[in-house]
């Protein structure tokens, strides 16, 4: 075949056109040198880009040697493709190649339909110009020129080759693996598809489904998507595993997934393009992103999948992940895309951390789902489309008899740290006019009245929480329960409460009247301890006080759960300095306790008018002493030490109020980033001390005596000396010793040197440019810091209960005995009844529990399924209308955004295209035309010449006559 081809005509394989003819014709008739180089330039213009290859291929296989000496257009670019494969003698190689497919020829022509059907994954081993190889070279000129019809849109060559060719396997492949109907799809011509659709047994429908999806033809996905192998959805619902068990050529991801892998689906590729209108027609088809499996998932596939090839297996689960957090699949798959991005989100940024690996891209995608969260946040025009963003279905959550919305998605959203979302003016503004209920008066004045008020409150404090207690639900108890209100009687109780703590110092301001070692008493007889022990009372107060805060933790934990509760940080420091007030007056009361045993006892059992020179037993004498003669474990040294930690970090407690403030809450929170920067470097840190101080201990401990002070000669010594160091506080004289031994004392210098160099240059400038760093961060965005850990602390006072502070909190008031009363009513009614009906009703004031609440959020996810399947046929609901209505804008702005990136490369691609395609038929209706015309000239000239004969004739038979 070559052999008679390569002498062939150029014109040969473009058919019988009169046009292509020519142009070819006066190209061969150029100089070569003419026109060479403006050829390259154009030929490797864009939409030629790809198959500008393949044209080359198919030339040189036919001409090659001719044009390549007449420097024909595609002569050059075959030497340019040749020279690509790193021959420097480009005539003799390329005839040894064409000889050498010349012999394989027969052979592939054989093989080329067994071949064709298979599957063809295996991976052949390939020489250096294995693109020539096989299969290519087997297209026989009527396929070549099926092919290149297809590309180009020549639509008639290609109905009539369809129609008429009875030899044509319009499967066959060039030299790409690329088949007619991905070239013709490749190259945007819909007529032609359509035709090739027509076909039965095409092969490789998918494929080029893929094809037209990655290229966004909206038109050609909607024309193979007609095709009957999807009709019903079927094939764009299996699993790539499933499609893969179906050894067919309709997905054959060209034979070696050079476009694209094998775990890539139809709609995967569609949202990873960001394709909103291909993503909804495959989704109206039935086509879903099957979400990947947990990733220590221990089920048969995972672990084969696994074992097979884990590289791959995690690809795939990286390219649904994709899928699925691609702002086009999210807005169109889900019923509630605002809860499904947050969700998905958080899951991502989870899965960052497990497979680290892939942590980068798992951010992006995390954060890819976050910003579609804010970008139809930032699409909401009034307050009732923000409500419905920031509250989820209110439908599915049950109302009682409070007006306040449930902030379910806000909530989600502090949980998953969706910082922009939170600190989004359309949020702040909702949760501002929440924060303000009931006092919207207050708002709008200014500082100085707002502190007359908190002044005023805190005056009023023990008054209002009496009104409170004797009527919640009164104008005045309605005022009290705004957040706000809450917030400021909250404060106000904490201000008092380090009053106390304050207050409880200052009779030891100017210095203790009595000395370690004296003793005084009210009478004789009382023992010494009985006085001192005995609680003040600002020691009462600061423990009812106490016990308020312990009364409302415990709430929390009950609303919250102790998974929740230990999760917030000022949840421990709560619990921490609580139980450490706590510890201190319990051990305080016990040795109050034994103190008035002792009492007792010398009260009954002791006739002497005073106690001084009568003889007690020792355990009764004890606590008549002074100070100076305690045990150092005596429980009421213990308390009055964790009594002192316990006021340190209650006044820490301040910074939980912080953030309220704009000057100080940024600066509360970047201090609070650098106590966790701190608590990183501490580790490296420690592991450096210990070393040395190891390392100089094992060095003196033996000259002990026989130094200038006491310096590691023991661990003890070994610890202050290097821990004081790190300030400056030490001496270089710690290392130096009494005897002559230099070489001891000059490893200690050096030591001790590189000790100091270590830490001190190193460590230290590396702490404070850690800290430097994490402040400048905090710094950038310091904004939606603040607004965040706002809206964390403003978040904390809009749950309904805890009204009361600390103190007054203890009493229980007539409204929680009515609640008391309505939830065990509601055991009773939900024991009786079924469990369908269990979120009938709610609970509010701290007496709900959390699992309570779990079941609830269950039963409402379960409904949003439910609706999620039965959406067709049930009415929407307002909150579902309003969904739609912002995701249809999100979808329009997305796609006015994309058009205005596009530059219109794209169209006028389109437009060179269905031109190349018209003028196809342009040509294939003139041919008509013209055979029509000389049919018709024929005949004329038939008719013409027999009437002329005839005339002739006559004339002749007159001449005669
Ligand atoms: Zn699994």
């Amino acid at each position: 075949m070559p052999v008679s081809h390569t002498d062939a005509s150029p014109s040969h394989s473009l058919g019988n056109f009169p046009q292509i003819r020519k142009r070819t014709g006066r190209q061969v008739g150029h100089k070569r040198r003419v026109f060479t180089i403006p050829h390259k330039g154009k030929q490797s213009a864009p939409p030629h880009n790809r198959n500008s290859a393949l044209w080359s291929r198919s030339r040189l296989q036919h001409h090659g040697e001719r044009h390549l000496r007449l420097g024909h257009p595609w002569g050059a670019r075959s030497r340019r493709l040749r020279s690509g494969f790193g021959s420097s003698r480009g005539g003799t190689s390329l005839r040894i190649l064409l000889s050498m497919l010349g012999s394989n020829t027969f052979k592939n022509m054989q093989r080329r339909h067994t071949t064709l059907r298979e599957k063809g994954r295996r991976q052949a081993i390939r020489g250096p110009a294995y693109m020539f190889n096989e299969k290519g070279t087997s297209l026989t000129p009527e396929e070549e020129r099926f092919l290149d019809s297809a590309e180009y849109g020549n639509i008639p060559v290609v109905r009539k080759m369809l129609e008429e060719s009875k030899t044509l396997n319009f499967n066959c492949v060039d030299y790409m693996g690329q088949n007619a109907l991905q070239l013709a799809v490749g190259n945007e011509h819909l007529e032609v598809t359509e035709l090739l659709l027509k076909k039965e047994n095409l092969a490789r429908v998918g494929d080029a489904l893929l094809l037209a999806i990655s290229k966004g033809y909206v038109r050609i996905v909607e024309a193979i998507l007609s095709h009957p192998a999807f009709a019903q959805g079927q094939r764009l619902t299996l699993s790539p595993l499933e499609q893969e068990l179906r050894d067919d050529d309709f997905y054959a991801y060209d034979e070696d997934g050079t476009r694209f892998s094998h775990d890539i689906t139809p709609i995967i590729l569609a949202a990873h393009c960001q394709e909103y209108e291909i993503v909804h027609i495959l989704l109206l088809k039935g086509a879903r992103i099957e979400r990947p499996h947990d990733y220590f998932c221990k089920c048969n596939e995972c672990t084969e999948k696994q074992r097979k090839d884990s590289f791959s297996h995690s690809r795939s689960r990286m390219n649904a992940y994709k899928g699925l957090a691609s702002a086009a699949y999210l807005s169109l798959s889900s019923e509630d895309p605002v809860l499904t991005a947050l969700e998905l989100s958080n899951e991502l940024a989870r899965l960052a951390n497990i497979e680290t690996e892939f942590k980068n891209d798992y951010r992006k995608l995390s954060m890819q789902c976050k910003d579609f969260v804010v970008g139809v946040l930032d699409l909401c025009r009034d307050t009732e489309e923000v409500e419905a963003i920031l509250n989820g279905d209110v439908n599915l959550q049950v109302w009682s008899d409070h007006h306040r919305p449930s902030l379910s998605r806000i909530k989600l959203a502090i949980k998953y740290e969706v910082k922009k979302f939170v600190a989004h003016p359309n949020c702040q503004q909702q949760l501002l006019t929440m924060w303000y209920e009931n006092l919207s008066g207050l708002r709008q004045q200014s500082i100085a009245v707002k502190f007359l008020a908190v002044f005023g409150v805190s005056i009023g404090l023990p008054f209002l929480a009496i009104a409170y207690w004797i009527a919640p639900c009164s104008k005045l108890g309605q005022t009290l329960r705004s957040p706000f209100m809450k917030f400021v009687a909250h404060a106000v109780s904490f201000t008092i409460f380090l009053g106390l703590l304050v207050v409880n110092a200052s009779d030891r301001f100017e210095g203790v009247k009595t000395l370690p070692n004296e003793t005084f008493t009210d009478y004789p007889k009382q023992i010494f301890r009985v006085k001192t022990t005995q609680f003040s009372w600002t020691e009462m107060l600061i423990m009812k006080w106490v016990l308020g805060m312990i009364w409302s933790e415990c709430k929390e934990i009950w609303e919250e759960g102790p998974r929740e509760y230990v999760l917030h940080l000022w949840n421990l420091l709560d619990f921490g300095m609580l139980s450490i007030f706590v510890a201190s007056f319990t051990a305080r009361f016990m040795a109050f306790l034994k103190a008035s045993e002792a009492q007792l006892y010398v009260d009954q059992y002791v006739q002497d008018v005073t106690l001084h020179n009568v003889s007690l037993p020792p355990e009764v004498a004890y606590f008549t002493y002074a100070r100076d003669k305690w045990w150092p474990s005596d429980p009421q040294i213990i308390s009055e030490g964790l009594y002192a930690i316990a006021v340190v970090l209650s006044f820490s407690r301040i910074a939980y109020i912080l953030p309220a403030n704009e000057s100080f809450g940024p600066l509360q929170i970047s201090l609070g980033r650098t106590v966790k920067d701190i608590f990183k470097f501490m580790v490296i840190f420690i592991m450096v001390f210990v070393a040395f101080m190891i390392g100089m201990f094992n060095l003196y401990s033996y000259y002990r005596g026989a130094k200038y002070n006491p310096a590691f000669t023991t661990v003890e010594e070994s610890f202050k000396t290097l821990f004081w160091s790190i300030f400056g506080l030490s001496e270089v004289i710690s290392v130096v010793l009494k005897y002559d031994h230099k070489f001891i004392e000059n490893i200690g210098y050096v030591l001790y040197g590189v000790y100091n160099v270590t830490m001190v240059v190193v460590l230290l400038n590396m702490l404070i440019a850690m800290i430097n760093n994490s402040y400048q961060e905090i710094e950038e965005d310091a904004d939606v810091e603040w607004k965040f850990a706002r809206a964390k602390l403003w978040l904390s006072y809009f749950d309904e209960g805890r009204t009361l502070p600390a103190p007054f909190n203890l009493v229980p008031s007539p409204k929680s005995f009515y609640y008391l009363i309505m939830r065990i009513k509601m055991c009773l009614i939900e024991l009786c009844q079924s469990k369908v009906k269990r979120c009938e009703n709610d609970l509010e004031m701290g007496m709900l529990n959390s699992k309570f609440r779990k079941t609830r959020y269950q039963a409402g996810m379960r409904n949003s399924e439910n609706l999620t399947a039965n959406s067709t046929f049930s009415k929407p609901t307002r909150y579902q209308k309003i969904m739609k209505r912002l995701i249809k804008r999100y979808v329009l702005k997305a796609q006015v955004d994309r058009e205005n990136d596009e530059v219109n490369e794209g169209e006028l691609k389109e437009i060179k295209q269905d031109i190349s395609s018209l003028r196809y038929e342009l040509l294939e209706e003139k041919s008509q035309a013209t055979g029509e015309l000389a049919d018709l000239i024929q005949q004329l000239s038939e008719k013409f010449g027999k009437n002329l004969n005839k005339d002739h004739l006559r004339v002749n038979q007159g001449k005669d006559i």
